[in-house]
């Protein structure tokens, strides 16, 4: 059999090799040897309530099939939250019975709610507008759904603003992805720049999808807008917290990062209730459901205090940014837990520079991610500090060393 002539045009398009390259190459490197800045998940343990109750429900007896829309205890749970968070009053659940209210969706990651998103939105020929660099799965949204990912360069500052994506908007223009605090950058939008970003997309009739997976890895100086109704309560800002935003925004946001749990597969998505409808028949048949038995573990999440690990990665960003602009530029990441880093001209043209870099860290056992892998320049290279201060400071050893 000749499968590779079977494999459809779409697949062999996907190029999986960036960051699968760089685990690869990871894995010929003694453990013991190996200073890992590439990983995109958190370092710490997770909470043991979580533990505790994904366990018990998979005591209990709770593995079959949950609803698909995802059980009506964690949609609630969610929905009280989102009321305090955004003032948006989510249904159908026991909070809400209007049916013009924004709907609720439990995912499979919120890679499921990406997916479902441009399931429901594209057709062959539609355009969405993402930002560049961007999260590398990203531009292949539109490889499953035959549509187009038109970029924004955001370089450099790497800020996705209005004045910067509507020259992009064509008539084809479904969505705009929005990513705050971003991967693989870091950088936190202002109040402001989502507010435009709302206005422009209801003026001209387009989504405005905002990947929240990173919300609360936001540092204190970055944590300006207050829960809409726990103004006790700082975040970073959110154009799901612009008035009336409920009509044009769909928030995805994700219990993997924020506790540890990326293996779960669990996050939500809240927006227009027409287009949440659509996205759970869909879901339906893609996914089924998320996980039951994890749906019941995260169920009290919202009541585990995640700030001392946030406090503890803004020192070690703190530790990044001060260490590494001795030698280079450094845009300052107000959340998430990676820096966009800046390699010096020297080490090639736009084309190769975060992969010279990458080459030259491999051979001091260091991983990084080049740039090209999360944009169409090479000119950076992702790093990401959700690793312990020992690993931290060799690997910005070996950086200093080879950037001064
Ligand atoms: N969006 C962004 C910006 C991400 O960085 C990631 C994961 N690295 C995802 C979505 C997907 O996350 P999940 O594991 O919840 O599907």
């Amino acid at each position: 059999m000749d499968i590779d002539t079977l494999i459809s045009a779409r697949s062999k398009s996907i190029n999986g090799s960036g960051i699968r390259r760089v685990f690869e190459i990871g894995a010929t490197i003694p453990a013991a040897d190996k200073i890992d800045l590439s990983i995109g998940q958190p370092d710490f343990a997770v909470p043991q309530p979580l533990r505790d109750a994904a366990c018990r429900a998979i005591q209990e007896g709770r593995n079959g099939y949950p609803l698909t829309r995802g059980i009506a205890e964690l949609r609630d749970v969610i929905a009280a939250r989102i009321k305090l968070d955004l003032g948006w009053s989510v249904g159908p659940s026991a909070l809400s019975s209007s049916p013009t209210d924004p709907g609720i969706l439990v995912t499979s990651g919120t890679t499921g709610a990406l997916v479902l998103a441009c399931m429901a939105l594209l057709n062959d020929g539609d355009e969405i507008l993402i930002p560049d660099p961007y999260f590398v799965l990203y531009p292949y949204l539109t490889t499953f759904t035959n549509a187009k990912a038109v970029k924004c360069s955001t370089y450099p500052d790497f800020r996705l603003t209005a004045a910067r994506v509507e020259p992009l908007i064509t008539p084809r223009t479904k969505m705009i992805i929005f990513n705050s605090p971003s991967n693989p950058c870091g950088v936190v939008s202002t109040e402001q720049e989502c507010r435009d970003l709302v206005d422009l997309c209801r003026r001209k009739n387009i989504i405005l999808l905002s990947d929240e997976i990173y919300d609360e890895f936001s540092f204190s100086e970055s944590r300006t807008q207050a829960f809409v109704n726990d103004p006790s309560h700082k975040s970073c800002p959110s154009p799901a917290r612009v008035k009336g935003s409920e009509d044009c925004v769909l928030v995805i946001r994700g219990y993997g990062k924020t506790y540890g749990v990326t293996g779960w597969r669990l996050g939500y998505a809240l927006g227009p209730r027409r287009l949440i409808e659509e996205m759970t028949k869909l879901q339906q048949y893609l996914y089924v459901s998320s996980p039951h038995p994890l749906q019941w573990g995260v169920l009290d999440a919202f009541n585990v205090d995640m700030s001392g690990h946030v406090a503890d990665y803004q020192r070690r960003r703190d530790l990044v940014v001060n260490t590494l602009s001795k030698v280079t530029e450094v845009p300052m990441p107000g959340g998430a837990f990676y820096a966009f880093v800046k390699v010096p001209d020297r080490f090639g043209d736009e084309s190769n520079r975060g992969e010279n870099l990458f080459q030259a860290g491999v051979k001091r056992n260091l991983l990084i991610v080049p740039g090209r892998t999360f944009s169409q320049r090479d000119t950076h290279f992702r790093l990401s500090f959700a690793t312990s201060v020992d690993k931290l400071t060799r690997g910005l050893d070996v950086l200093v060393d080879l950037m001064k």
